[in-house]
């Protein structure tokens, strides 16, 4: 089905991006440093089963495909299997994803897969124990590993990595991420970290392009694939020895926004055009009962002509966006 999503820039939109949570227990040093502070939304306020199973319905009438659901960490909610499963009752949405800071991976990753789950991203920044505990405030590496493991068992034939790209943190440890793919599945992706309202002086002092680790990946002979139209932004590179494969998200790159296909909402049920746009259109007057879907999708489609061109980043505006955890990076 062709989207009918689109905007004023010829891009149509086939991904919702959904966060459930804005709650997260980690204390990343680029996302939240002193920890999860509620901003005056208490947990009930967050959207309901009911509201979300409608706002994706009305996605999926209008050709989305994918729904990513992110946070905060989306795993801490209680009902968060129950959260897969109601957007998978709608078969138009034939992939699901989540992303994760793995810290339930273990414990509950085959019932995720059970209940329709189809894909998932685990963030980690190192593949020392130490500096994942530095980077993320919690001892959790070996138990995110073992949840990895975990995946595999429950028939996740391949799972995304995402890695925060630092310099003088990671951005020297290319060899290591590859050693770890080698035989295993997965699709490493390092993200150049990206200016934050709460986080300037980080990403001052520790913003490398991703162009460092594409032009060492080329030298070693990997090869760039091609794109799908609900893939996300990455660039994806395979080796012949190598089971696994490198991706490069780099939002300061020329023409990154050129592809833009995914949309974004908000755990309180507002509708963002972009992770650094400002405002947010709120949808959830509209998400109260079955028979508003019409008017959901007619509002949907009406904030989209207002969608920039492109996000605003290299002149250093950063929208409303304080940290990731907010709207859901
Ligand atoms: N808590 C989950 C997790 O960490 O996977 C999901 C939410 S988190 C905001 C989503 C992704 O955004 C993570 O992979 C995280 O590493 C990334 N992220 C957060 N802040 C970032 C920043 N300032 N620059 C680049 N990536 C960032
Ligand atoms: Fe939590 Fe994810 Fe932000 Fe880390 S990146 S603090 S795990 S929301």
């Amino acid at each position: 089905m062709v989207s009918q999503f689109t905007d004023n820039f010829d891009r149509s939109f086939y991904y919702l991006r959904l966060s459930i949570t804005d709650v997260c227990n980690f204390r990343c040093t680029y996302c939240l440093p002193d920890g999860y502070k509620p901003q005056g939304v208490t947990n009930k306020s967050f959207l309901s089963l009911d509201e979300i199973r409608r706002v994706t319905r009305a996605f999926a009438a209008a050709g989305t495909e994918k729904v990513r659901l992110t946070g905060g960490e989306p795993s801490l909610r209680r009902d968060f299997t129950d959260i897969i499963a109601a957007v998978r009752e709608n078969s138009a949405i034939r992939q699901l994803a989540v992303t994760t800071n793995g810290y339930r991976l273990a414990r509950d990753v085959a019932s995720w897969r059970e209940a329709g789950l189809t894909a998932l991203n685990v963030s980690i920044d190192s593949l020392d124990a130490r500096q994942f505990h530095a980077i993320t405030g919690q001892d959790k590496f070996h138990q995110v590993m073992a949840g990895i493991d975990a995946a595999f068992d429950a028939g996740f034939s391949k799972v995304k990595v995402n890695t925060v790209l630092m310099r003088d943190v990671n951005h020297h440890s290319l060899q290591t991420f590859l050693d770890w793919i080698r035989d295993r599945p997965i699709q490493l992706r390092f993200i150049e970290l990206m200016e934050t309202g709460e986080g300037g002086d980080l990403f001052r002092n520790h913003h490398v392009s991703g162009e460092v680790i594409r032009d060492q990946l080329l030298q070693q002979g990997w090869v760039r694939q091609l794109r799908g139209r609900s893939d996300g932004p990455a660039q994806v590179f395979c080796h012949p020895d190598y089971a696994g494969e490198i991706g490069l998200i780099m939002p300061y790159e020329k023409n990154f926004c050129a592809s833009c296909n995914r949309l974004r909402v908000s755990a309180v049920g507002k509708l963002h055009l972009c992770l650094f746009g400002d405002g947010g259109v709120s949808l959830r007057d509209l998400l109260q009962s079955d028979d508003q879907q019409a008017e959901l999708q007619a509002r949907i489609a009406a904030s989209l002509k207002t969608k920039k061109q492109t996000h605003f980043l290299h002149q250093g505006n950063t929208g409303i966006t304080q940290n990731l955890s907010f709207i859901g990076g």
